[in-house]
């Protein structure tokens, strides 16, 4: 099985420009990442995790694992983005997002890009009275931003690229990929095609 370690299957390894991060390249930055983040809440009790599904789910597995703090895992579910654009407008998709009154959160997604998801989804948590809210992201692309945030931790920054894998997708495709890496253009250009095609569906975060 070592063989599936580091080989994207093929089809879709395909469909990317260039691979930016292997497995074992997160992985080794997940553990820099998951010891800073143990450090810096070991006194401050019990930890509440909200993953942003569904583009963080790999992330937040892959990084918790490596955490060996007491903390609780919360997710919430939001959309912004129709294929490979942002719309600006996050919609939160459950009526009742986790109590988190009095708890040190700290948020888990996949990318921060033009700011519109973290922005809302901090301000949607300070709403409840949170001990505190800090933010934390796999990748963090270089722009401006069109929403003043920023996170506290971040795995990689990356250039202003539409990026897919490790829980990032295009489409829904794509999240399986076990690298991250930079989808071609054409293949945006023209959607998806052949099996399993899902052309004109909108996106999940
Ligand atoms: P923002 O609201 O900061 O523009 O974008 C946040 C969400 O948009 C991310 O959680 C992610 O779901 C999606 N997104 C932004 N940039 C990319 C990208 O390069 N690739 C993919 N697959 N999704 C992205
Ligand atoms: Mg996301």
């Amino acid at each position: 099985m070592d063989d599936l370690q580091c080989q994207p299957p093929a089809t879709m390894h395909a469909d990317l420009s260039r691979v930016l991060y292997d497995e074992p390249a997160i992985l080794r930055r997940l553990g820099e990442l998951a010891a800073q983040i143990s450090r810096d809440y070991a006194d401050a009790g019990e930890l509440t995790v909200v993953a942003v599904l569904n583009g963080s789910f790999m992330f937040l597995a892959d990084l918790l694992r490596r955490v060996p703090l007491p903390l609780r895992v919360e997710s919430l579910s939001v959309s912004s983005y129709a294929g490979d654009r942002s719309t600006g407008v996050v919609t939160f998709k459950q009526t009742v997002l986790p109590d988190i009154a009095g708890r040190h959160v700290l948020v888990l997604d996949d990318i921060l890009d033009s700011g519109h998801t973290l922005h809302a989804v901090r301000a949607r948590l300070l709403e409840q009275g949170p001990a505190s809210v800090r933010l934390c992201v796999l990748l963090r692309k270089r722009r401006v931003r069109a929403q003043a945030v920023e996170a506290d931790y971040a795995g990689f920054d990356i250039a202003d690229e539409f990026v897919v894998g490790y829980g990032l997708d295009y489409l829904e495709r794509y999240r399986n990929l076990p690298c991250i890496g930079v989808l071609r253009a054409d293949v945006i250009a023209r959607g998806l095609t052949g099996a399993g095609q899902v052309a004109g569906s909108g996106h999940a975060s």
